[in-house]
């Protein structure tokens, strides 16, 4: 099993758990942060990339991208460990510390653990589709990371965002063939992006197939060779491909964190407001999972409840020594 040995495990990528990594880090402590998806960044990278931001303080605007680019190089001095693509399943306690799993049964020991979990953790919406497991991440992708693979292969793409549309314009370019499936006429992407889709269509590198739906799947060793699409009348096509590519979209669910004994209220965690301290000793929770009276559900909310809190797991950490306050003007960037 893999170890992971951290003074804080911060559980979420988001944009108020990658502050936090800076404010730990400002303060002595290391950090390993965990997210159930394979990018940093949370909604903002997940939901609005592209969205100007205005209320971040001294940006007039900046894209949600932008902000969790620039985040993240500002904790590029603590070398934080990152796991992602991994959910953090199940919180154990060993004398005063914790021992945390993920999915992929890794373990992190650490002393204090902030939960920065936003509406829960990020997935892919699936298909319904039988033993689509045993295809994931071989034949089936929610995500593209690495688009050589697709190069000379026939490809089905199913959705009706900009995702699916973009990469059936982007891997057209590359791919043997790309089937175009989604259930309904009207296509939600971008309108110049459907234009290109169908003006490709006309070139014969995109097949388009409206209106029909994913109908259920064949292969061997979780190498897909069959994709069965159907329509309402019960039409059915069968597809040769090599790869399946759903793209419908993202949602969040609380899942584990309702196992973990907190104190939980309307989906939130109920924190003590001056220390972040959840009902549980050395557990923390920091921007949108977090509620207090008045508690504002902001970005520039959780950078702040992310330095109060790190001041939280300095007393917890080391109960012993007193921690004077500096200026990042007088600290400057503390060395790990
Ligand atoms: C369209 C849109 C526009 C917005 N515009 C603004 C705006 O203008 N200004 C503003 O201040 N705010 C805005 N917001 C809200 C803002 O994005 C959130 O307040 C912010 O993202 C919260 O950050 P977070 O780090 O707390 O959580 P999130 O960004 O939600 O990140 C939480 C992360 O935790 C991960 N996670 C959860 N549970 C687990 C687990 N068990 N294991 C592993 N990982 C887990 C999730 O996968 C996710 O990546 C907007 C939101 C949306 C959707």
């Amino acid at each position: 099993m893999n170890k992971t040995l951290t003074d804080v495990l911060v559980i979420g990528a988001g944009p108020v758990g990658l502050f936090s990594v800076f404010e730990l880090g400002q303060l002595g402590m290391k950090s390993c942060v965990v997210d159930s998806l394979d990018i940093i960044g949370g909604q903002c990278s997940s939901l609005y990339p592209e969205k100007p931001i205005y209320d971040i303080p001294a940006y007039p605007e900046i894209s949600g991208q932008k902000l969790i680019d620039n985040l993240f190089s500002q904790i590029k001095p603590f070398s934080p460990k990152f796991i992602l693509g991994e959910r953090v399943e199940k919180i154990t306690k060993e004398n005063d510390e914790f021992l945390v799993f993920t999915s992929n049964n890794k373990s992190i020991r650490c002393k204090c653990i902030l939960i920065a979990a936003g509406n829960g953790a990020f997935g892919p919406n699936k298909p319904p589709l039988e033993d689509i497991e045993k295809y994931e991440n071989k034949s089936i992708f929610y995500h593209i990371t690495n688009k050589s693979i697709f190069k000379n292969k026939r490809i089905a793409i199913a959705g009706g965002g900009d995702s699916a549309v973009d990469w059936a314009i982007e891997l057209s370019s590359v791919a043997e063939k790309v089937f175009f499936i989604h259930r309904r006429r009207k296509l939600r992407a971008a309108p110049h992006s459907v234009e290109k889709l169908f003006s490709l269509e006309k070139e014969e590198k995109i097949k388009t197939i409206i209106p029909f739906q994913v109908h259920s799947l064949q292969g061997s060793k979780g190498e897909i060779n069959t994709l069965t699409v159907s329509n309402l009348d019960e039409e059915k096509i069968d597809l040769k491909v090599d790869y399946f590519l759903p793209f419908f979209g993202l949602s969040s669910e609380l899942g584990p964190i309702k196992e973990w004994e907190l104190e939980i209220e309307k989906n939130l965690l109920s924190v003590d407001q001056s220390s972040l301290q959840t009902s549980a000793k050395g557990i923390f929770a920091i921007g949108d999972i977090c509620d207090y009276p008045g508690k504002l559900k902001l970005i520039l909310t959780g950078f702040s409840e992310a330095a109060m809190a790190a001041h939280s797991c300095y007393k917890k950490i080391f109960p012993d020594k007193v921690l004077h306050f500096e200026y990042s003007t007088t600290s400057g960037i503390k060395k790990l």
